[in-house]
């Protein structure tokens, strides 16, 4: 059968990212076959309800004739212009200037790359730049929190957080430093906002003094911590923390590529905060998935002392693929659909989900609903007065993603036992209430696991 011989091909040649190679051999791909809005199709015309966007990143939904028109159009006309040598295509400078206007503040400059992970990266070569350029080289040193995802670039995974990414690199580098995430549920300042807060400042400022005031060059956040298990600070901390940044100048990068682009409600979770970051990074929701892209933002202040320190000679930073015209096409008739009604759409079906997730709270494995916006999880225990997490060694992400997938849900286990959500922000009425339904099936069937409690 046409599927059974692509899981033959994909086992001999595809390598999966960050996957056990043995265990996907044993197990075999699940090939997906097409999708509309938030349905996915698998090869055995079996449908499933998307709770995950993709990997966050399909905020738009599947099937938009629209998107496919301008990619069309794009390829038609001008498939490909290289931005060096001071070239350029029109839906890239156009969807610059879009973002800068719907950018928190002074972000007005924009990089585009291919992704998150290039994104981080190229912010931590700009960052040094402009730390060359004031005159204090030594400004070298960079902070992190721990749960805290920033991809999976060679040197950029070293802020990422996550230990599986680190075995065998020598990363994080030396100059590579985390302070202790907020996560109100398991804080030990306890999940009062006050004292989460109070402890982030004092981390934040111990780390520094521990570094060198003149060493730090920055501080990187996810405004939610999305890999690390969706960890959401409580209202204020991103204030809090951006405003510390700025009391010893040290930069402050905030990663939305997560965030970005209506997963929490508006286009920048910052803008809800009521901050302006020196730096902002996205990709994902930027292009709804439909095409790879990414974008830096950067704030006119960086921008300036990067440029006046350069002079006449080249900021020596760039790829093939950066501005490229069709993912920009892509991009701002993404856009366009956002602003048409996507993001209204999806704080109505975040406030659904939400409610809804909140309900399952009496469910004896649930210890924890948080989330904001289309962007949630549950977080599962064994025992709730203690908070004890679910026995990792019995692999219960692997077993509840499967339960899942057999209900006809697709949803992301972190290994810890957290469940997370991240539907399109096109889901319907019903689309929610089929993903909260297909999860009470999945929470009571883990119930009756002998290996997960
Ligand atoms: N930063 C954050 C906050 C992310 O969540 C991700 C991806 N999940 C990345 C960076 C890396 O993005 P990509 O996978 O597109 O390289």
């Amino acid at each position: 059968m046409y599927s059974n011989s692509l899981i033959e091909l994909d086992r001999a040649h595809l390598i999966h990212p960050v996957a056990s190679y043995r265990g996907h051999e044993a197990q075999g791909v699940r090939v997906l076959a097409s999708a509309k809005g938030a349905t996915v199709t698998d090869a055995y015309g079996r449908q499933l309800i998307d709770g995950f966007a993709g990997l966050w990143c399909v905020n738009a939904g599947y099937g938009h004739e629209s998107i496919v028109e301008a990619a069309t159009r794009q390829m038609r006309e001008l498939p490909y212009a290289t931005a060096y040598f001071g070239l350029g295509s029109e839906p890239a400078i156009r969807l610059a200037a879009e973002l800068a206007e719907r950018a928190p503040g002074d972000l007005n400059h924009i990089y585009f790359t291919l992704g998150g992970s290039d994104a981080v990266d190229s912010t931590i070569r700009f960052i040094r730049y402009y730390w060359i350029a004031r005159g204090k080289p030594r400004r070298d040193q960079f902070i992190s929190l721990e749960q805290g995802y920033h991809g999976s670039s060679t040197v950029g995974a070293g802020l990422t957080a996550l230990p599986n990414f680190h075995a065998g690199f020598g990363i994080p580098f030396d100059w590579q430093h985390k302070i202790p995430s907020p996560y109100p549920y398991r804080n030990p300042a306890g999940d009062d906002p006050k004292w989460i807060i109070a402890a982030s400042l004092a981390a934040l400022r111990a780390k520094v003094e521990a570094i060198g005031a003149d060493r730090v060059a920055a501080f990187y956040v996810e405004p939610i911590q999305g890999s690390g298990g969706v960890i959401v600070p409580p209202k204020g901390w991103l204030k809090a923390m951006r405003d510390l940044c700025r009391e010893l100048d040290i930069l402050f990068v905030a990663d939305e590529v997560i965030t970005g682009f209506g997963r929490t409600g508006p286009l920048f979770a910052c803008s809800e905060e009521d901050i302006v970051p020196d730096f902002m990074t996205t990709a994902k929701g930027l292009t709804s998935g439909y095409v790879p892209m990414g974008a830096v933002f950067m704030a006119d202040h960086v921008y300036q002392t990067i440029a006046e320190g350069a002079g006449a000679s080249a900021v020596g930073h760039g790829y093939t693929y950066s501005a490229h015209p069709v993912s920009a096409a892509v991009a701002l008739e993404v856009l366009k659909l956002y602003e048409g009604g996507l993001l209204e759409n999806g704080v109505k079906a975040g406030a659904r989900l939400m409610a809804g997730l909140e309900a399952m709270r009496d469910h004896p494995l649930v210890g924890d609903v948080r989330g904001r916006g289309m962007l949630a999880a549950i977080e599962l225990v064994t025992d709730k007065t203690a908070r004890t997490p679910l026995p990792a060694e019995t692999q219960p992400a692997r077993r509840i993603f499967d339960r899942a997938w057999e209900n006809g849900l697709v949803i992301r286990a972190f290994a810890n036992g957290v469940l997370g959500y991240a539907p399109p922000l096109c889901c319907t009425d019903a689309d929610i209430d089929a993903i909260l339904e297909k999860t009470a099936k999945t929470l009571d069937q883990t119930l009756e696991d002998p290996d997960v409690r």
